[in-house]
């Protein structure tokens, strides 16, 4: 949904609503190529830990919730002044990308959290487990999403872990069944990202970075619970599948997968026969052959021009080779230049450089 849509629909929902512009509304927008990130963002040393997967929160109570918010918007206005055409709130108000969700999903035991191999055991994390039936607490992003929508007139994305992702990075005391837990939160799921529709997002993105674990189960049901997720949406639903963030555990799953990595090619079929708009993939410095892209055929493609597991900031060189090397298998109206991954576990000063040299390479490139 557009930017004038989103703001008829809300006018729509509520008479009384107005847009705030903080900014200079004729300020020119991004043209070309278009940007985004895949989703985080570092956090800043004041809300949290840094340059850690499940970082300790810093504050509690209603001072959490104001440094959650304060650095939703300074990361926002951060990736407005990169030059970014889709913003996004940079996850700065969960904990982990997966249990962020969780941690408003009832039915879920977060006091007593387990050990649990996961990723088909590429590494091992505290989980918390899954007791009863699942059931949302009420929302779970309204916070992030209303701040970041209230602060950019830009495109507006945000992310929510996808079905299958959920049920790899939680333990399973109730249902004895993956599939069936995963068509459950795939519910839970829906009913938070027509919330996420409704306070004015414009693209919903479901993470998938399973999908790359699980080929075969990832055709055979991942895809079916993502449509579950996405059923009824308006806006512009996406999946992000990638090889994870650049942590020590992902770099050398990385170097087992051999010249040629492959695992997009099981799941490209299924997802381009679905109702899901957008796909990422992971190019910058990857082994992933570029011509599996032509599996997407009529699908808009988050190219992966910035990798996230290097220390060093990419020159637009870099970034518009990739994109140059895209532009043979997805035509440029389709094609959005993006991160690899996330960048949570990252420095703030690499990360802003990252975003910088993404825009300045789809520009050269564009
Ligand atoms: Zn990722």
């Amino acid at each position: 949904m557009g930017v004038c849509r989103w703001r008829a629909f809300l006018r729509r929902q509520s008479p009384n609503f107005k847009v705030k512009p903080n900014r200079d509304m004729s300020a020119p927008l991004p043209s070309g190529i278009r940007t985004s990130i895949a989703g985080s963002l570092p956090k800043p040393a004041w809300l949290s830990e840094t340059q850690k997967l499940w970082p300790q929160w810093k504050l509690q109570g209603e001072e959490l919730l104001q440094a959650k918010r304060d650095a939703t918007v300074l990361w926002v206005k951060a990736q407005e002044d990169a030059g970014l055409s889709t913003i996004g709130d940079g996850e700065q108000a969960r904990q982990h990308f997966v249990h962020g969700f969780l941690e408003q999903v009832e039915g879920i035991d977060f006091a007593n959290k387990v050990e649990m191999g996961i990723r088909n055991d590429r590494y091992k994390a505290m989980v918390p487990q899954v007791l009863a039936p699942l059931r949302l607490k009420g929302r779970v992003h309204a916070l992030e999403a209303q701040a970041a929508r209230a602060n950019t007139q830009r495109t507006l994305k945000f992310t929510l872990p996808g079905p299958m992702t959920i049920v790899d990075t939680v333990a399973d005391r109730f249902y004895g069944d993956r599939v069936k837990m995963a068509f459950a939160f795939a519910e839970l799921l829906n009913e938070e990202a027509h919330a996420l529709q409704a306070d004015g997002v414009d693209i919903v993105q479901f993470d998938e970075p399973a999908f790359n674990v699980y080929m075969a189960e990832a055709a055979d049901w991942g895809v079916a619970a993502l449509e579950v997720a996405a059923k009824g949406l308006n806006c512009t639903t996406a999946v992000h599948i990638c090889y994870g963030y650049g942590i020590e555990a992902n770099n050398n799953w990385k170097k087992t997968l051999g010249e040629e990595w492959r695992q997009y090619e099981q799941v490209f079929p299924a997802l381009a026969k679905s109702s899901i708009a957008q796909v990422s993939l992971e190019c910058q410095n990857s082994a992933v052959p570029m011509d599996l892209i032509s599996l997407l055929s009529g699908k808009e493609v988050m190219v992966g021009v910035i990798d996230v597991a290097s220390d060093k900031a990419e020159s637009p060189e870099d970034v518009a080779r990739v994109i140059e090397q895209a532009q043979r298998w997805v035509p440029k109206s389709k094609l959005i230049a993006c991160t690899n991954c996330g960048m949570a576990p990252m420095s703030r000063e690499l990360a802003l450089a990252k975003l910088q040299a993404l825009v300045a390479g789809a520009k050269l490139a564009g």
